[in-house]
Order: structure tokens, then C-alpha cells, then sequence
């Protein structure tokens, strides 16, 4: 009998992945809680939550069985023209956790669609106002998805270089990061004062895919008044940190002012099924209404507010605003604090820093590439010790369910210490 991973390597093409090149894929049979399991049985402790989907872990019982119930009843219904109980109550429940200003909802199936659907809807609300203003406003180093515009708004070269010319019109400010507040603030304002910007879009507090990148939320609320005085709509793009990984249900929580619109996907039902959210201030809504069916947004998908995904959402939120999973967050926040402080005078660490039930640690190494050798030994130090970190670079997080162990959190800051040893000079 072939293995999966054998198996795999005859027909699969794989996301982000060099095939000439990269190792075998490792092939899962289950789950369960923090921890994945191959097919040849070994243990692998999730410390990434898959790529920041599921915060309680692998076959959570609660949300599989809200899955479970929906299919008895109904599975999919088309939502042009037609609606139903799960995207309704979902919708109701959005407005109880998000800021008071996000009062229309915007469903498809994944990060970049969400992501999609905002500019769209920013550019097109001037548009239809017979105003326009092309340009959109983003951060360096951001990341909001692969599709053209989502890419477009992304700043991370590998993956867009052979689509430079063709994508939409962005221009970018700096991070406010520790000393840079001002650099940031001032190039906001010169690209208002000189550009039509439509919006404004970011990672709320934590730009993850750039390597868990962080700062506060003081100086993005900050930059977010200057955009609301002049008309520029802000997109926050919740999809990483949305759903307590930053510490407070989502980072828009933190803020003084709230955006317009934001995206929410990753999280959103456990890592059950694809599903995403749009949401949006009465406002921009309000400017799509019209006697003219042309003003309308134009956009969809196949599996908009698919009811089974509506579902799933609706019982990962119930537990998610339990007091018991704050207490989780607080819980290994706590941890990763005393971990970072523990690594704070290392000669081997560059930076570190603590957001939420997020750690990321820079290593003290030359500047990497994305996917730098030294990453890719990293990555495979990691696997091969039973733990699932993708390393950034040269800078490593953990990201890990709200209900892993102790013990196995501990195990993983154990193998960060060794691969500290080990690698860094
Ligand atoms: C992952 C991610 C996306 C893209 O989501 P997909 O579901 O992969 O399309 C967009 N924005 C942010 C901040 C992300 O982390």
C-alpha cells in the first residue's frame, strides 16, 4: 500500500510550496485537541492552531455537533433572494461582540474574499457618488490574501511579484511600531492631502503574516480619526486576530474609534468550515441603495452564508464568549510573558514580544528571507520533535488553541530554547 504522503505527491499541488524542492507532505489521519496525528502515528502538537483557525483545538464536540444538527435540517440554500435561521441569528450575534458601528454583514468563504469585498465596496461607494478616488491606503509588510486585490493591498514580494503591474492602485505608510508612530502618522496625512484615497486598510495591532509584527492600539486609533475627518473609509482586516487571539474578542475592541468595515474569517467557525464575514457601518451600506439596480454591490459567491458554515460560527462564538475562555487567553498569556521575560536578555534573541495568546520571538540573525534556509531547518527541527511551528524568516510565534496543556506549552517553549541552541551562533 502507498502512503498518503506518496499518494499526495502524484497529483497535489500545495499552497505556498516549491515542489522541486520541499519534503514530502506529512499525511494526517486525525485530531484531537491541540494535537494532529499522522499516518504513520506520530504526535504533532498544533502550536499554530493550523494556520490560526481553530482556537479550541481539533473536533471540538460542541461545534461538530451544531454541524451535525444543521445537516439534518438544511445544508445550503442559495442566498440570492433567499435567507435562513443560522445567517440571521449569526448576523444578530455579530452585532452583539463587534464595535455598535458595524451594522450590515456581508457573507463569503474565506480571508481574501472578505478582504475583496470591502475595497470593492469602498471603491464603488464613491463611485457611486460620482466621486472617485482610486487609490487605497496600506501598510508595508501587510498581508490580506492572494486573491488580485487582496494581493494588491499585501506587501510581501514573494507573493506577488510576477503581478506587479497588474494590481490595484495602493500606496503604503509605514508600521507604527515602537518609534515609528510619527513617520507613520505624517505619511497618512501627505497621502490624504495629495491622493483619492477610497480607504484605509490594516491588521489591527498584529500583522501576522509579516512575523506577528506589533503595536498599539493608541496610534492606530489615532491614524484611523485622521482617515474618518477626510472620508477615507478604515478596513480593519480582523481575520488573524479577530476571535480573542489579541486578548479582547477582537483588536477593533481595543480602539477608540471604530472602523468601518471589517473582515472576519479565520477563527470563525473553529476550522470547520470555510466561511467568512464582511461587516459594515449603515453608512456605507446606505450608499449603495438607490432606485438604479446598477448602484448595487455586484458581488457574490456560490456559498454565501451557507447555512452548515452559519451554524458551526454560531456555536464556535457561544463558547468563545464564555468567562471560562477568557480565562484560557489570560491563562497562556500569562505563560508566554514569563517565556519572553525569560528570553529577554538572550544573545540569541533579537526581539520579543507578547500579544493575547501570541509570542513571537526574533531570532538574532542576519535579515532572512521568507523562506529562508535557516527557516526551513527550523520548520523541520520543529516537525520533527512533534511540534507544528512555521517559522517566519527568522522569526518564530506560537499561536496555540486556547485549550492546549500546560505541560505541552511548556514542552514547546522547551523546543524554542533548544533551537535557540542550536541554530543561532
Ligand atoms: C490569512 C489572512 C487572509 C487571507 O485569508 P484566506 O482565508 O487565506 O484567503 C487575509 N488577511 C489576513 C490578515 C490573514 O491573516
Amino acid at each position: 500500500m502507498k502512503s498518503l504522503a506518496e499518494r499526495d505527491a502524484q497529483l497535489l499541488w500545495h499552497p505556498y510550496t516549491q515542489h522541486q524542492t520541499a519534503d514530502p507532505a506529512i499525511g494526517i489521519t486525525h485530531g484531537k485537541g491541540s494535537y494532529l496525528f499522522d499516518e504513520n502515528g506520530k504526535r504533532y502538537i498544533d502550536a499554530i492552531s493550523s494556520w490560526w483557525t481553530c482556537p479550541f483545538g481539533h473536533r471540538n464536540k460542541k461545534v461538530t455537533k451544531a454541524i451535525s444538527k444543521q445537516l439534518q435540517t438544511l445544508e445550503h440554500v442559495l442566498f440570492g433572494g433567499f435567507t435562513h435561521q443560522p445567517a440571521v441569528e449569526l448576523a444578530e450575534v455579530l452585532t452583539e461582540i463587534l464595535p455598535d458601528n458595524q451594522r450590515k454583514f456581508f457573507f463569503s468563504d474565506n480571508g481574501s474574499t472578505a478582504v475583496e469585498i470591502a475595497l470593492k465596496a469602498a471603491l464603488q461607494f464613491y463611485f457611486n457618488k460620482v466621486e472617485i478616488r482610486p487609490t487605497i491606503i496600506a501598510f508595508e509588510d501587510a498581508y490580506h490574501g492572494d486573491t488580485f486585490g487582496a494581493m494588491g493591498a499585501s506587501s510581501i514580494s514573494i507573493f506577488s511579484e510576477a503581478f506587479q503591474s497588474m494590481l490595484i492602485d495602493v500606496v503604503r505608510i509605514p508600521v507604527p511600531v515602537k518609534g515609528q508612530e510619527e513617520a507613520s502618522e505624517k505619511a497618512l496625512k501627505e497621502i490624504i492631502a495629495n491622493k483619492k484615497a477610497a480607504a484605509f486598510i490594516f491588521e489591527p495591532l498584529v500583522q501576522g503574516a509579516a512575523g506577528m509584527v506589533m503595536y498599539e492600539p493608541e496610534i492606530l486609533t489615532r491614524l484611523i480619526a485622521i482617515c474618518k475627518n477626510a472620508g477615507v473609509f478604515t478596513i480593519a482586516d480582523e481575520v488573524m486576530t479577530g476571535f480573542c487571539k489579541t486578548g479582547t474578542l477582537f483588536a477593533s475592541s481595543q480602539l477608540g474609534v471604530a472602523p468601518d468595515m471589517i473582515c472576519l474569517s479565520k477563527a470563525l467557525t473553529s476550522g470547520t468550515i470555510p466561511l467568512a464575514v464582511t461587516s459594515f457601518t449603515d453608512e456605507i451600506y446606505n450608499g449603495f441603495l438607490s432606485p438604479d439596480k446598477s448602484k448595487a454591490l455586484f458581488h457574490g459567491h456560490t456559498f454565501t452564508a451557507n447555512p452548515t458554515g452559519c451554524a458551526a460560527a454560531l456555536a464556535s462564538i457561544k463558547q468563545l464568549r464564555k468567562k471560562s475562555t477568557f480565562k484560557k487567553v489570560q491563562k497562556i498569556n500569562g505563560l508566554h510573558l514569563a517565556f519572553a521575560e525569560s528570553l529577554q536578555h538572550s544573545k540569541k534573541v533579537r526581539n520579543v514580544r507578547v500579544k493575547g495568546v501570541i509570542i513571537a520571538i526574533e531570532l538574532a540573525v542576519p535579515p532572512q528571507d521568507y523562506y529562508s534556509d535557516l527557516r526551513n531547518r527550523l520548520y523541520r527541527f520543529f516537525i520533527e520533535n512533534g511540534v507544528l511551528l512555521r517559522p517566519v524568516g527568522g522569526t518564530i510565534y506560537i499561536l496555540p488553541p486556547f485549550n492546549i496543556k500546560q505541560k505541552d506549552l511548556e514542552y514547546v517553549y522547551l523546543m524554542v530554547e533548544r533551537a535557540l541552541d542550536k541554530f543561532v551562533d
